[in-house]
């Protein structure tokens, strides 16, 4: 292992040391040769002699050598490590690069994005990409310290699960063992955890992976994204606005000390109120939407529980009814307006609270239905057949043997960044996103399946 990063070779004057990373320019003066060379905690100058002609941009190698001061006027104060330089005393190199297809010292911004994606662990080595990977672990480094700290405990659900109706398409996984059966992968875990409330964990949270299969937007990822799942038994939906805001604004004081908070505490909003003034549900309250460094949080609360369905939805029960879930289906009415379900159930609101921050939706969560007749009704209302209403048999089961009145929230990882940071696309976040057409370009996934595995699947397809 290397023992040493290039961010700590200024505190290593007048020592010999061995440096490993990637040849970032050369600039030949004939007798003397100097040398970027870089890592990925930085950049710090080399000086050879004529041998080091031998190295090219992208090489990568071990350079030992001796650390020095440079003369006060030769200083860099450009570079964390310029005050030293490396008086290089032997190389190797340990791999040839080959020129690169895309330029890595820019932002990256003007490049296609195809080319990018193609090219992702090249792309990557740019600075500010490298930064976003750093940025977002120690985001959920934080977030796990975070939650720890106050009794959380990290709990991992299934991935080959059933499906878990957060209103988007499933993607469906075959199963062998079980011809003709499919595995859907979770659009959320949402039933998971609130089973972990059933079974007394009380306190749960999971940095957990989401599946669906949606068509992709600026602010919404193709396929898969990540978020800080969240439940609790035994709150009021304040409890969590506070934990949730208690959460961000520490981390965002901390991790991201040039950004500035626009209100402390986040402003709380209506849905009647946001929509009147803003016509949206998730207001973009920045002052000056050209500074970069604003966050506006804000929380919408008070949504109606039910909106009218559209074929687009895929709550669709059989039946005949027209509500869909504002939220989703286990979001609790508010209490005053629970006779209502019978008699006008467009005008109940749901418990539940959407955290907005600069005009984007980065998480929603609810206080939960407990109740397994008031669940039955919901589902009766977005109209459920028999057979649908089985697919949740143990919700309603594992509900009649003792359960914490419970609730939660999901706010997005890949979301949060992005609007913090203020990036173009969810893309610039993730390592490794798929494309806009749903395609991973470096693995050139999805692909074709093998005759004997479709086989063995017992799966014929029609193309
Ligand atoms: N499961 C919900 C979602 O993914 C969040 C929640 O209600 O906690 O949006």
């Amino acid at each position: 292992m290397k023992n040493l990063f290039i961010s700590e070779t200024p505190s290593k004057i007048g020592k010999t040391v061995e440096l490993y990373g990637w040849i970032d320019t050369v600039r030949n003066h004939k007798k003397i040769i100097f040398i970027d060379l870089r890592d990925r905690s930085g950049i710090v100058q080399v000086v050879g002699d004529e041998s080091y002609a031998a190295l090219s941009p992208e090489d990568v190698v071990k350079i030992t050598g001796t650390v020095k001061k440079r003369p006060e006027k030769l200083v860099n104060k450009q570079l964390p490590t310029g005050e030293i330089e490396i008086e290089a005393a032997s190389f190797e190199i340990l791999s040839h690069a080959k020129t690169l297809p895309l330029p890595i010292d820019t932002d990256g911004h003007e490049i296609d994005e195809e080319v990018r994606l193609k090219y992702r662990y090249l792309d990557l080595r740019r600075p500010r990409m490298k930064q976003n990977l750093i940025m977002r672990s120690k985001i959920t480094t934080y977030i796990r310290n975070f939650l720890t700290q106050r009794e959380f405990i990290e709990v991992e659900t299934p991935i080959l699960t059933k499906t878990t109706p957060e209103g988007a398409r499933d993607f469906l996984v075959p199963s062998r063992l079980q011809q003709g059966k499919f595995y859907a992968l979770p659009q959320s875990p949402q039933q998971y955890k609130q089973l972990l409330m059933v079974a007394g964990v009380e306190r749960y949270f999971q940095i957990a992976r989401c599946f669906r299969d949606e068509d992709p937007r600026a602010d919404r990822a193709y396929g898969e994204f990540t978020q800080l799942d969240l439940e609790m038994s035994f709150v009021t939906r304040d409890d969590i606005m506070q934990l949730t805001e208690a959460l961000f604004t520490t981390m965002v004081e901390e991790l991201f000390p040039e950004k500035h908070i626009m209100q402390k505490p986040w402003p709380r909003l209506t849905h009647k109120q946001v929509m009147e003034k803003y016509d949206t549900d998730k207001p973009d309250l920045r002052k000056n939407k050209d500074d970069k460094d604003e966050l506006a949080f804000s929380w919408t609360i008070d949504f109606p529980l039910f909106t009218k369905q559209t074929s687009e939805d895929y709550y669709h029960g059989s039946g005949s009814a027209t509500f869909a879930p504002s939220h989703h289906m286990f979001t609790a009415p508010h209490p005053d307006d629970v006779e209502m379900l019978d008699s006008d159930p467009l005008k109940v609101r749901g418990q539940q609270y959407d955290l907005v921050l600069n005009g984007y939706e980065v998480g929603g969560g609810s206080i939960r239905i407990h109740d397994g007749a008031i669940q039955q009704k919901i589902f009766d209302l977005i109209g459920f057949s028999e057979e649908q209403k089985h697919q949740f048999d143990h919700m309603l089961t594992a509900f009649t043997y003792g359960v914490p009145p419970h609730g939660g929230i999901a706010p997005g990882i890949d979301r949060l960044l992005f609007a913090i940071l203020g990036e173009p696309s969810l893309r610039e976040v993730v390592a490794f996103p798929a494309t806009s057409g749903g395609k991973i370009a470096v693995m050139d996934a999805p692909s074709e399946a093998t005759k004997e595995q479709l086989d063995e699947l017992g799966i014929k397809t029609l193309t």
